[in-house]
């Protein structure tokens, strides 16, 4: 069988790569020179199960009121005239009840958990160099209430198997010794030991590479068009270089994916959220962080990539614009330095903007479409490094005819 995946971010290259692993023909179809050079490039790395709250919590009517009265530093909504904005942000506010929030936060961290056990798997097939930390993540907070807050609200990772410890703050930095110089600031932190980072970009080409040499077809610099149709079948996609065709295909264009899945009929409520990071490079400096944290008070993620640090930050409705300028930076880059001092040269920081593929649920669209041979994979939102794997397994099985190895009710768009 010869599949088509339409985008070579994290998501389609980890998808074919499961694809070729049963015996399929796989071409990658990507518009940029290179995979991974769109959100899977700037991310935080994190694998984080631990992580796996929805965004469409009953909080968050609130924050987004605020957003719009305060120059929040986490949130940053703003209006336009974009109408797919407001239909998506009310399929958002829809999902926020407390009953949705948990059914999508348990069947979040349900693929989530599962997809850490494919990276594992085939991380233990494949030699892949990509920087891999597996010393877990620290969410830490500033005030013992909202530790407390945060430490209730675990149980429900918890009660689905998520393993956390709760630390005071000497032992945040009995962990971390990095952070001992801003302890004070530090009330405790919950710690997911088994949480880990990597960087995605690494992971991801290195894996393309591999594709590759096993006989896929990367079609780098190819831009997709659209599709041909035939009856209930996609017959091709056009592309800038021709028609490209299958026996299947896979959408996974990321926050792109509804553009063209509109052209026939496919409505996705992805809408892009925008993300700001720093790579900052140690450069020698003697106190670098050695395991990730998130600071949960800041909302600012901070990874080791071996000799580089990646901070992330902010989640902003600009569409699709990702131009970012110094001074959307300044925030994340004075928390990151407060924290580790001594941790890397932020002078020589590199500064990058991506684009969350968001979905109303937070969870990705995953299945076959009303097309019969054309598959979602897509709309992994802020945690799509981490359920990649899993969703390509997921998308690789469906196409076999296979039952997937966890329960896909309410994780299946058909
Ligand atoms: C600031 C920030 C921090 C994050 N931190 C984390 C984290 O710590 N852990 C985690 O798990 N996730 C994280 N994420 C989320 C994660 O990065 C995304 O969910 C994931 O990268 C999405 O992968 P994707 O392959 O779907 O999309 P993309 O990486 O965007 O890939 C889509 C690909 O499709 C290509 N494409 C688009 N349109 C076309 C077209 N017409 N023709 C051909 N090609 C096309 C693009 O060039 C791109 O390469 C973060 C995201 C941001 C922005």
């Amino acid at each position: 069988m010869k599949v088509i995946v339409l985008g070579g971010g994290v998501v389609g290259v980890t998808t074919a790569y499961q694809l070729q692993n049963d015996g399929c023909d796989v071409v990658i179809v990507e518009r940029q020179p290179l995979v991974a050079a769109e959100t899977s490039w700037g991310n935080a790395g994190m694998i984080a199960p631990g992580h796996s709250f929805v965004w469409s919590s009953p909080k968050a009517p609130m924050i987004l009121l605020k957003s719009l009265v305060f120059k929040d530093q986490a949130l940053r909504f703003k209006f336009s005239a974009d109408p797919r904005l407001y239909s998506w942000s009310w399929r958002f506010l829809m999902e926020c009840t407390s009953t949705k929030a948990r059914r999508n936060t348990l069947l979040k961290h349900r693929l989530a958990a599962y997809s850490q056990r494919v990276l594992q798997q085939v991380i233990a097939r494949e030699a892949i160099e990509y920087d891999r930390n597996d010393r877990g993540i620290l969410y830490f907070h500033r005030t013992q209430e909202a530790l407390d807050h945060g430490v209730a609200q675990m149980k429900l990772l918890e009660s689905d198997g998520q393993v956390i410890r709760v630390l005071s703050r000497d032992q945040v930095v009995a962990v971390d010794p990095s952070l001992a110089s801003a302890k004070h600031g530090i009330a405790g932190a919950i710690y997911c030991p088994t949480d880990e980072t990597g960087d995605p970009a690494k992971f991801t080409r290195a894996l393309a590479e591999k594709i590759v040499a096993r006989g896929g077809t990367l079609l780098t610099d190819t831009a997709v068009s659209g599709f041909e149709t035939a009856g209930q079948n996609v017959a091709g996609v056009r592309t800038d270089r021709g028609l490209v065709t299958g026996d299947a295909y896979v959408l996974a264009l990321g926050s792109y994916s509804p553009l063209l899945g509109r052209q026939i009929g496919i409505d996705l409520p992805i809408y892009p959220i925008k993300g700001y990071s720093l790579t900052i490079p140690i450069d020698g400096q003697p106190l670098p962080p050695t395991v990730a944290a998130v600071d949960e008070h800041n909302l600012v993620a901070i990874s080791r990539f071996g000799d580089r640090i990646r901070v992330t930050a902010t989640a902003e409705f600009a569409g699709y614009d990702t131009s970012h300028k110094p001074s959307d930076f300044a925030f994340m880059k004075r928390v990151t330095r407060e924290l580790y001092p001594a941790g890397g040269n932020y002078d020589r920081a590199e500064m990058w903007a991506g684009l969350r593929p968001m979905t109303p649920t937070n969870l990705p669209f995953l299945g076959r479409s009303k097309y019969r041979n054309l598959y979602l994979n897509t709309g992994h939102g802020h945690i799509g490094w981490t359920m990649s794997h899993g969703s390509a397994r997921i998308t690789a099985d469906l196409i076999a005819g296979r039952a997937p190895a966890i329960p896909t009710v309410g994780l299946l768009c058909d």
